[in-house]
């Protein structure tokens, strides 16, 4: 069966280009008779203030938006990581790495020829290199076959503070759970050639790849959390923002009238939704959505 996912970082709230992303996803499985799961990205817990998670689930409920099973948490997941990365080192796909940002600036890394973690109480971060060169070529549900010029064949996937690395988690997650197609930002597209390494080395014949075009705040700079865009809920009446972000994404929106509410908005898109019309580039937001 189709299924998706929405996996938020609860470092910021939702704000309208996150609002985006989940409209496109929910739509596309919905449109389909398939499943969305909601799972919480909530690993780097130094990025993600406290009650943001709260914050965010209390929004999406605001907006009408539905999912199908239980809501995941990262953060409950760590054992669940650590055995798929243990099951990376056996399979030789993993290994200890003690070199820094600054090394590797001048010296390639080499920590994948030795077989042990280090025992002499070095720092070292756990990191994946895929066998084959990774091609940074895949094929996109939406903007057909994309060339990254990724050839990065490292992947972190435990960093040396302890935590787990957002590839890891998302990858082994997304197996986990069924998902048939990821579909999320243009700004991710640059880790996908990774995340299919990744899956492929953890035994996933792979999964699709959707990826909707950003709202911008200007020419160069995505509406993101970390310049502050603000809460959608915070700025506009929820029926609003949901018109904004379909109208965003290319949809028929002239049937939307004042008085619907959210969940009237949400299950009248479903039978308008068409994929062709969705743009292949990210825009400018809206005025007045951050
Ligand atoms: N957690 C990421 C974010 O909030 C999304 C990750 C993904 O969809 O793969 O931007």
């Amino acid at each position: 069966m189709y299924t998706t996912r929405f996996a938020p970082t609860p470092s910021g709230p939702l704000h309208f280009g996150s609002l985006v992303t989940l409209l496109g996803a929910w739509l596309r499985a919905r449109s389909q008779g398939g499943r969305i799961l909601l799972r919480i990205e909530d690993l780097d817990t130094p990025r993600c203030p406290p009650g943001m998670t709260k914050r965010v689930l209390s929004d999406l409920k605001t907006l009408a938006f539905d999912f199908d099973g239980p809501t995941l948490f990262q953060s409950a997941r760590i054992e669940f990581y650590e055995s798929e990365i243990q099951r990376l080192i056996k399979t030789g796909f993993a290994f200890a790495c003690t070199c820094t940002r600054e090394s590797l600036k001048h010296t390639p890394c080499r920590c994948f020829e030795r077989h042990k973690a280090p025992a002499d109480g070095s720092v070292f971060s756990i990191r994946f290199k895929a066998k084959d060169p990774i091609s940074g070529i895949f094929d996109d549900g939406l903007l057909g076959p994309v060339n990254t010029l990724d050839r990065y064949d490292f992947i972190t996937l435990k960093r040396s503070d302890g935590i787990i690395s957002y590839n890891l988690a998302c990858v082994a997650d997304d197996l986990e759970t069924g998902v048939t197609e990821v579909v999320r930002g243009q700004d991710l597209i640059n880790v996908t050639p990774r995340q299919i390494a990744l899956s492929r080395a953890l035994g996933s014949g792979g999964f699709s790849y959707l990826h909707l075009p950003l709202a911008m705040r200007d020419r160069d700079l995505k509406l993101s959390k970390q310049n502050h865009a603000r809460a959608i809920t915070g700025i506009m009446a929820p029926g609003t923002a949901l018109a904004l972000a379909l109208s965003f994404l290319g949809q028929e929106c002239s049937w939307i009238t004042s008085g619907m509410t959210c969940q009237e908005i949400l299950s009248r898109s479903i039978d308008v939704f068409d994929l062709s019309r969705v743009p292949k580039n990210s825009a400018p937001a809206p005025a007045g959505t951050f």
